[in-house]
């Protein structure tokens, strides 16, 4: 059998390649940072990270993982209901109920598996969910694991969502689903009218925040900060591993009772091992910085700024964007990808984005900004970005 699979998976592979969509890994050898180190010696300013409050290196965060190692040990060999709950994990999930002004957290592996694992427990065959087309693929995964009925919207736009609101009244419960921030164009879900929207047809809300969360909002508390409705949405689902220290975990946060019945029927969390102790007590040690100061997220919102404007002013066509992420808009995909490899040779690290991550004719050099980025980082981009630029005619 396997030599016909073998031939199969080969003409696969051949067909991704000559489509020029094989996704190649570089490989680094240091920390993940602003300034990191490639494995053919090169040192490279870092663009492309979801390291957005540049933690991802951060002492305290290591200092916290390795006192956990000491006290709590390596691993926990076990689900969270069987053996796999230390107290660490409880302070955790207390700390970032009161980071989003929530009730109760889950924790989970990843984010993944928050949002694989949140929508089959709660809904079924009479209830109806509504999903904005761009969300991630962990929420589109998780919605096809469950019976509820799904309708769709067009990325942000409030009169298909309520189109679909309305087809949706038959239903026995409704959930409106959006991700905070669109991880390739930088908008923002418009969260004022989502909500209000909800309350007009009687539905639910869940925000995924894995792009706004220690980004986006006055302190970071994400795009229900930005739209002054802490507190208000059913549910939140995000991950530690963008913002908040970039190693991995996710949760999901919202009603105690949402919660109290994932930690019964929430299949990624009852079948996958419970989160390792140091990485939990690096994202208490996180989440009390957090609650220390926003001096990271007025620094990333500065160094957001500053780019933005010095891009622009450069000539660059860059898309609204109210996140950390910047779309330099080029929208031929071998000129993305040629300008991304002529600034790796400048020493900026950025990635070119075209179909089917994009849609046809919207390519992109998506940059990603950092606390971490010092003014000299973002002066050593900008003038890659105009060099390079002005090289290939894309500015004057
Ligand atoms: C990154 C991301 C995820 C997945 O997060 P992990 O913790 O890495 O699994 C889910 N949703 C959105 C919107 C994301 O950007």
């Amino acid at each position: 059998m396997y030599t016909r699979m073998n031939a199969f998976l080969q003409a696969e592979l051949e067909q991704i390649k000559s489509a020029g969509l094989y996704k190649e890994e570089r490989v680094l050898v240091s920390p993940q940072s602003a300034e990191i180190t490639l494995i053919n010696g090169a040192r490279v300013l870092n663009f492309c990270a979801n390291n957005y409050l540049g933690l991802a290196d951060h002492p305290r965060l290591i200092e916290a993982a390795k006192e956990a190692l000491d006290t709590h040990g390596y691993g926990m060999s076990s689900v969270r209901f069987i053996c796999g709950t230390t107290d660490l994990h409880k302070v955790l999930e207390q700390k970032i109920a009161e980071f989003f002004g929530t009730e109760d957290t889950i924790l989970y592996a990843a984010a993944f598996d928050a949002n694989g694992g949140v929508f089959e427990p709660l809904l079924g065959p009479k209830d109806a969910i509504i999903s904005d087309t761009l969300n991630h693929a962990s929420i589109i995964d998780g919605v096809r694991l469950c019976k509820a009925e799904l309708y769709r919207f067009a990325n942000a736009n409030m009169e298909q969502l309520e189109e679909r609101l309305i087809l949706a009244q038959e239903h026995n419960f409704r959930l409106i689903v959006t991700d905070g921030v669109f991880s390739m164009d930088g908008n923002v879900a418009p969260m004022d009218k989502i909500v209000e929207l909800a309350n007009k047809y009687d539905a639910m809300v869940m925000v995924d925040e894995c792009h706004s969360a220690g980004v986006v909002g006055p302190t970071g508390r994400g795009v229900t900060e930005l739209f002054n409705l802490r507190g208000e949405v059913e549910i939140i689902t995000g991950t530690l591993g963008k913002a908040f220290g970039g190693a991995i975990g996710g949760f999901t946060t919202g009603k105690k009772e949402i919660i109290a019945l994932l930690r019964q029927r929430s299949r990624p969390y009852l079948f996958s091992n419970s989160l390792p102790p140091h990485i939990v007590n690096a994202g208490i040690r996180m989440f009390e910085m957090m609650s220390e100061t926003s001096e990271l997220q007025d620094r990333l919102h500065e160094n957001t700024t500053y780019f933005v404007e010095h891009m622009k002013a450069a000539g660059f066509d860059l898309k609204p964007t109210k996140s950390a992420i910047c779309a330099v808009m080029l929208y031929d995909a071998f000129l993305s990808k040629q300008m991304a490899d002529m600034l790796l040779e400048e020493g900026i690290y950025v990635i070119g984005f075209s179909f089917p991550v994009v849609p046809k004719g919207q390519a992109r050099i998506r940059v990603q900004l950092s606390a971490g980025h010092t003014r000299a980082h973002l002066d050593k981009a900008i003038a890659a970005f105009t060099k390079v630029g002005r090289k290939l005619g894309v500015i004057q």
